[in-house]
């Protein structure tokens, strides 16, 4: 596989479902990749990245940004509070808002730094006790919460359970954005980016099908 082919495979999921190719951002997850992978796919022109580490993105993707122009890394995993501060100065935007704690010190930290990250709030919806993100059922609470705190809430993000119907947990995650008047939905990977296309994803994270497969995480 490699970058183009899931391009090629996204326009083709977007002209099934009667949507705008322009519609899906391509989140090209580079965690743990070898920084060569990393830079091929940078020299074909692609500039949306995703990292579950902070640590590790501080570490890899200031000396990219010096070296390629237009350069934009989203966070897609868990973050700490007393990270949050990295976080926002790296990333633009970040997937893993899941608790109140989380949303205020961005809140507080937006204020005293003049500027945002684009926020998704990550939803639990396989309601799994070892996962992140808010259960379904307290997710609307979360958004208004969120709001109240003047944060850029632009959609919702969603890792389903490994051995379930992703198509279930995207057309719920994708029923929650709705009746809260949220447009991203952060969903779909590697295995499933096209169901998550056809339910309305609006950024795909794919990190294996683009680089090769990882040794960790
Ligand atoms: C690693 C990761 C991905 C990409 O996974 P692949 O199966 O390699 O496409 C997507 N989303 C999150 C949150 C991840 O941690």
């Amino acid at each position: 596989m490699g970058l183009t082919e899931i391009r090629n495979r996204i326009e083709k999921a977007c002209r099934e479902a009667g949507r705008n190719p322009q519609d899906v951002h391509l989140i090209a997850v580079s965690k743990v990749q070898p920084l060569e992978r990393v830079e091929a796919v940078l020299d074909q022109g692609h500039r949306l990245f995703g990292e579950n580490r902070v640590q590790e993105a501080a570490g890899k993707w200031p000396a990219f940004m010096e070296r390629y122009d237009s350069v934009s890394v989203h966070l897609i995993g868990p973050l700490q509070t007393n990270k949050a501060r990295q976080a926002m100065e790296l990333f633009d935007a970040i997937h893993s808002v899941d608790r109140p704690k989380l949303a205020s010190t961005i809140a507080r930290l937006a204020q005293e730094m003049g500027q945002c990250p684009d926020l998704f709030i990550q939803v639990n919806t396989g309601e799994e006790d070892q996962k992140a993100g808010v259960m379904p059922a307290e997710a609307d609470a979360f958004v208004a919460e969120c709001r109240a705190l003047d944060l850029p809430v632009r959609g919702l993000m969603c890792i389903p359970p490994v051995e379930e119907t992703p198509s279930l947990h995207f057309a719920l995650l994708a029923k929650i954005a709705e009746r809260n008047g949220l447009a991203g939905l952060s969903m779909g990977m590697s295995s499933d980016f096209e169901q998550a296309i056809a339910l309305g994803a609006t950024h795909v994270r794919v990190g294996s099908a683009i680089f090769g497969e990882r040794t960790t995480h």
